[in-house]
């Protein structure tokens, strides 16, 4: 399969999937999840009509960036944030998904350039209590998406989770089921909220059932990763 026939049938299939969970159609948006894949293959998405492109590591992605600048593209982080990596981020992207610590968001906020708009964000919220992945648990939620949403230069839109892998249906839906609920929770206290970032190539079905509004999609659209992780991560 080309990416661009992946392409479509994802798109096929996130149709179905809003149908068969009553998710107001249009309600779930593609991000693709490029890293690791080569520029040639950005390239082929991009012209199968792809836009968003979410990026985990930061020099391979301000190598992409740069090649691919003369595109209008949309660039997400979408990887692990450390404190000195902050400023090139604000800087070239325009949403970064996995905030999990108040420092890292006072940073990205004072280092984002004045004339951009408000770098959008979504909170890491980590449920399946997994000590390896980042994410704030539910205790932490409240008081850190507080203190985010009044950073003058991010635009708090809604939390992220990356569950751990599983195969069965009921589980991925169970813990995606919570971080829903952890959103409405902190909708109830007063925060406007519009994005559930969840799903991945395995499970993005249990995350749409749940709420999911983006999916980040890697394998499913590009195939298997093909840059080695860089040593910087
Ligand atoms: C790699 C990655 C994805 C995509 O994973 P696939 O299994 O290739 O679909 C999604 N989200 C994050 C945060 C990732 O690092």
């Amino acid at each position: 399969m080309t990416i661009t026939e992946n392409l479509q049938h994802l798109h096929q299939q996130i149709h179905w999937m809003e149908e068969k969970y009553k998710r107001p159609h249009g309600s779930v948006k593609l991000l693709a999840a490029s890293k690791q894949q080569n520029i040639d293959k950005i390239e082929d998405a991009i012209s199968a009509g792809q836009n968003c492109f979410g990026e985990n590591y930061l020099q391979e992605a301000l190598t992409k960036i740069t090649t691919l600048k003369n595109h209008s593209i949309q660039w997400h982080f979408i990887g692990k944030l450390q404190v000195n990596k902050t400023r090139l981020i604000a800087q070239h992207f325009s949403w970064v998904h996995g905030i999990d610590r108040l420092k890292i968001a006072e940073r990205l906020s004072a280092q984002r350039p004045s004339n951009f708009p408000p770098l959008n964000v979504c909170i890491a919220l980590n449920i399946s209590q997994e000590e390896q992945k980042s994410g704030v648990t539910y205790d932490q939620l409240f008081d850190l998406a507080h203190h985010v949403s009044q950073l003058e230069n991010l635009h708090l839109r809604g939390l992220m989770a990356i569950p751990k892998p599983t195969h069965n249906f009921s589980e991925q839906f169970n813990i995606y089921q919570q971080v829903q609920q952890a959103q409405k929770d902190l909708c109830a206290r007063g925060l406007e909220l519009d994005t559930l970032s969840m799903g991945m190539s395995n499970d993005f079905e249990a995350a749409i059932a749940a709420g999911s509004t983006m999916v980040r999609i890697g394998t499913a659209i590009f195939g298997e990763r093909e840059i080695k992780i860089p040593a910087e991560s």
